[in-house]
């Protein structure tokens, strides 16, 4: 025998009424969704017109990396893998190689990193790498990541992370102590 698993009966009928007029005419309705969109007319906007205006962003934000240069355009990476090892994501990949005479000039220690490979769809923004490097060599920046339709693109090489001799990144406010509020 079917025995129901609620003692609770819905009476759908029980209880409802007959609308008024006014809320057949679905009035009162209409003029609260009014009211509700007028008053979002005249409160500020909390969206941006991005890419036109870019949202001004925290000191400590942690965007795309880059690979710092020391003062006479050498490379501060000596590949000692403490980023990599420091990694929670396993989104660095580093290759070390030695240094041979007469490139003093383009790695600052006997060792370097002949590649140096960030997966940025691994990584997560946390900055263990930045905070690992004994060398002042890797910063997280302002910098986003841009969007791209294939996933390979989204491995960066020396050639998109070490920075510019021409055009430095400025990591002078990620050096700054963090001030407490
Ligand atoms: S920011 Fe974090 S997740 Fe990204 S590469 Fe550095 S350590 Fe790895
Ligand atoms: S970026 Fe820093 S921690 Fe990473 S391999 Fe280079 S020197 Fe070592």
């Amino acid at each position: 025998m079917y025995r129901s698993l609620t003692a609770k009966r819905k009476n759908v009928s029980a209880g409802q009424r007959e609308l008024t007029f006014m809320e057949r005419m679905y009035l009162p309705a209409i003029l609260k969704g009014m009211k509700i969109t007028i008053g979002h007319l005249f409160k500020k906007k909390v969206s941006l017109n991005y890419p036109e205006v870019k949202r001004e962003f925290s000191d400590f934000y942690r965007g795309m990396h880059v690979l710092k240069r020391d003062e006479n355009g050498a490379e501060n990476c000596t590949a000692c893998g403490m980023c990599a090892l420091a990694c929670p994501a396993e989104a660095i990949t580093i290759d070390a190689a030695e240094r041979k005479p007469g490139e003093e000039h383009l790695y600052r220690e006997e060792k370097y990193a002949a590649k140096y490979e960030i997966n940025m769809l691994r990584c997560i923004y946390c900055g263990l790498c930045e905070e690992a490097c004994p060398k002042d060599a890797i910063y997280l920046t302002e910098r986003i990541v841009p969007a791209y339709y294939k996933r390979k693109d989204f491995i960066y090489g020396k050639d998109i992370l070490v920075e510019d001799i021409n055009n430095r990144v400025d990591i002078t406010k990620r050096k700054q102590p963090i001030k407490k509020a």
